[in-house]
């Protein structure tokens, strides 16, 4: 059993952050299939016993694949309102797929302001977990049609790492566009290594150049870095997995995939 495989088996609250690049095809349109097939693994942790709790990006993508003709408009009202329609079509994609177990999904949009009020945060917290308890499947994203610059988490990387702290999860898996942490860049050196295990993130960030955020999205390297170091605070692990690849999450559990763990230093010692 590797390393990933044991942390999954163990882990009965499991946080998956779905990237939009993962939900997207290389024109920007909703890859169904993949959606499905990731839908139908989330059902088989569950059926294992697991809760899960799904953090959606896509909103953005899903807006301009539906209303081409807003794509270029970068005027934040537009991009807002593309949040708003795209939004609609990624819930609508989980929704069906989710639907055909006879499972519920739930959506929640946050800001960064619902977690700097006890009040409302202790809100989503019951929510979360009624929803959970009752066998239905969050699916959490930012509130992007309303959120600004001032109350913006900014990438769904960081408001996984809340939502993984809110809710009391054990792991948080990153589904993203890329396999693991390498060495160096993997696409302009042959040699590039994975590096399969990450203790220290401030070491890392010495050793390794961090470039580049990912086409459909918001994030990169250096957010899932970051949100991994959150959660690691808490002595929650963080695994970085290529969300594309067919049936990824169940060869990590079966200790069958390749992806790279940050741990907290307390897991990693203990
Ligand atoms: N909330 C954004 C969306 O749904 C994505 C943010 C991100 O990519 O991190 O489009």
């Amino acid at each position: 059993m590797s390393a990933i495989g044991d942390i999954l088996k163990d882990a009965r609250k499991v946080v998956v952050k779905i990237g939009s690049n993962v939900l997207s095809d290389e024109n920007g349109f909703v890859d169904r299939d993949n959606v499905k097939d990731i839908v139908d693994q989330v059902m088989e942790l569950v059926e294992d016993g697991k809760q899960v709790v799904i953090v959606s990006s896509g909103a953005g993508a899903c807006g301009m694949a539906t209303i081409h003709k807003w794509a270029r408009r970068k005027d934040i009202n537009y991009r807002q309102a593309l949040c708003a329609i795209g939004q609609v079509e990624l819930m609508m994609e989980y929704k069906e797929g989710f639907g055909k177990y006879g499972v519920h999904v739930g959506q929640i949009l946050l800001t960064n302001e619902d977690f700097s009020d006890a009040d409302r945060t202790l809100r989503i917290r019951n929510t979360i977990y009624t929803l959970v308890d009752e066998g239905v499947i969050p699916i959490i994203n930012e509130n992007d049609s309303v959120a600004v610059d001032e109350i913006k988490i900014g990438d769904n990387d960081a408001l996984s790492a809340l939502v993984v702290t809110l809710w009391d999860a054990d792991a948080l898996v990153f589904l993203s566009n890329i396999e693991g942490i390498y060495d160096k860049d993997p696409g302009a050196n042959e040699d590039a290594k994975m590096i399969e295990e990450i203790y220290d993130i401030d070491k890392l960030l010495d050793t390794i150049e961090i470039k580049g955020t990912s086409s459909f999205g918001t994030g990169g390297i250096a957010t899932k870095i970051e949100a991994a170091r959150r959660v690691n605070e808490y002595s929650i692990p963080a695994i970085l997995l290529h969300g594309k690849k067919k049936n990824i999450l169940i060869d990590a559990l079966n200790g069958e995939a390749k992806g790279t763990i940050f741990y907290g230093k307390e897991v990693a010692f203990k």
